[in-house]
């Protein structure tokens, strides 16, 4: 037993604890903090420990993500006499690689993309028993694959649905499903999450980490902290949320089988403030973890060398925190900004237009309160370009159907002008938004500040952000969305 840091609580300050970990797994780790290279080996935080948590949700966006990231501490803490549920988002009918080589059509059929959604379904079963959760604790929403996000973005309403390019349905279309023919929208998303949150009660939520860059992982992530902010804003639940990396650049790297090796955070996230979690694995463990992700055939037949390459002697994990945005009275130059404990961060450089284009790669974005208005800060690598164009989004967290004064969405740009002056506009239009004070932005060195008025937002809830970056009109850069409360809320 020996003790180490685990959270950040809700001000930011780090509490310790003190737990214990299996022998074999605090063996690997002090063999691993001894041979491992001083600079990755210094960047994880703690071990991860699940002695406080009974009760524990897994959330794959697809069928076989709970395998890949957690499928080694799913099966410990069933061992461990945990009860572990596994939430599937998506039944994976969208990847026409793997079903037009299943039926071997160029081009499949709307119908054969659910049968093979059926197929995916039935593989993450016989892979979460093989890690030791029966059928009755694996939940198959079949929302469409590859269609989360454009949910989120755009068919949010459940009365303006979003249709899938691959099956052509715009509900779920699986009889096996949680709720057959929930239509595919946002709000219809939320309220399965918050009743499967509310009938589990777990302490502990596994899901994807807010960087992830597949489409399906970033928008599940804020689909899931979505509905885990509505359940803590009404006081029935805080589970600790932890984030799982599946898809980020080339990562894992080396791919194949190297199961004695561990598994390190990419490169671009390792640097600075960076939070993860070492989670060890048994090797009965790693055994069992193996012959899980090699019965997910339809995916093995494609990309076996990069699913296997997810068989190491640990896990990584990310624990995610709600930020509070403190009131900090008057309001500041951005140089002097202080910054907030819960900054979100942004990976660095890893894709050739961040590489070649610092004013367009985001590096972190913080929030304070100042004035009766909400400061966003956006921080860039380099200087503030007039090239780039800087686009906020905010979103309200409130409860499906409701209506109440407050903007529920906003999205709104701006561009250098002058001098450290920027044009700013809002670019979705709510109708709620008129009369309530105006968004302005300026800029300073490598930042860029949104100021928003706060009777605009919604002020009783909390509400999630995200920045992104263009460069003549194409996606340079975008954040995670970070959930974000006020601090007298
Ligand atoms: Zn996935």
């Amino acid at each position: 037993m020996f003790s180490c840091v685990t959270s950040e609580d809700a001000k930011g300050a780090v509490q310790t604890s003190f737990l214990s970990v299996s022998a074999t797994a605090a063996t690997t780790y002090f063999l691993w903090r001894y041979f491992f290279p001083r600079q990755a080996r210094g960047e994880f935080d703690a071990i991860l420990d699940l002695r406080q948590h009974e009760r524990i949700v897994v959330v794959a966006p697809h069928s076989d993500d709970e395998a890949l990231a957690s499928g080694g501490l799913i099966h410990q803490a069933v061992k461990a006499g945990k009860r572990v549920d596994v939430i599937l988002i998506t039944n994976g009918d969208g990847f026409a690689l793997a079903t037009g080589r299943a039926y071997r059509r160029l081009r499949a059929s709307p119908q054969r993309f659910i049968e093979f959604g059926q197929i995916r379904q039935k593989e993450s079963l016989q892979a979460c028993a093989q890690l030791g959760v029966p059928e009755n604790r694996v939940y198959a929403l079949g929302y469409p694959d590859r269609g989360i996000r454009a949910m989120w973005y755009d068919h949010w309403e459940e009365g303006n649905p979003y249709q899938s390019p691959f099956t052509r349905v715009t509900a779920v279309p699986y009889p096996a499903a949680l709720r057959f023919g929930a239509p595919y929208a946002g709000e219809s998303l939320v309220k399965d999450l918050m009743a499967l949150f509310r009938r589990l009660r777990p302490t502990l939520v596994v899901g994807p980490h807010l960087n992830d860059a597949h489409i399906d992982h970033w928008s599940t992530h804020n689909f899931v902290r979505y509905a885990l902010a509505l359940l803590e804003e009404a006081g029935e639940m805080s589970p600790l949320y932890l984030g799982y990396l599946v898809h980020r650049g080339n990562w894992p790297a080396p791919k194949g089988l190297h199961r004695s090796k561990p598994l390190v955070p990419p490169a671009s996230m390792l640097r600075g403030d960076w939070r993860w979690l070492w989670y060890g694995l048994e090797p009965d463990t790693i055994e069992r973890k193996h012959e899980a992700i090699l019965l997910y055939r339809t995916q093995i037949a494609i990309l076996r060398r990069y699913m296997i390459s997810f068989v190491r002697v640990n896990e990584i994990f990310s624990p995610h925190s709600v930020s509070v945005v403190p009131n900090i009275g008057r309001i500041p130059e951005p140089t002097a900004w202080p910054y907030s404990r819960g900054r979100v961060l942004n990976p660095e450089k890893d894709t050739v237009v961040r590489r070649l284009q610092g004013a367009a790669n985001i590096t972190g974005l913080d929030a304070v309160e100042a004035e009766g208005r909400l400061l966003v800060r956006i921080d860039l690598r380099t200087a503030v370009s007039r090239e780039v164009l800087y686009r906020l989004y905010v979103r309200a967290v409130r409860p499906p159907g409701w209506t109440d004064e407050g903007v529920a969405w906003l999205m709104c740009s701006a561009r250098v002008r002058g001098k450290g002056t920027m044009h700013s506009r809002v670019e979705s239009v709510p109708q709620d938004v008129a009369g309530q004070g105006e968004i302005s932005a300026h800029y300073a060195g490598n930042a860029v500040v949104f100021a928003i008025p706060k009777t605009m937002l919604y002020p009783r809830s909390a509400f999630m952000m995200a920045a992104e970056t263009r460069l003549r009109g194409l996606l340079a850069d975008v954040t995670g969305w970070q959930v974000f409360r006020w601090s007298d809320g």
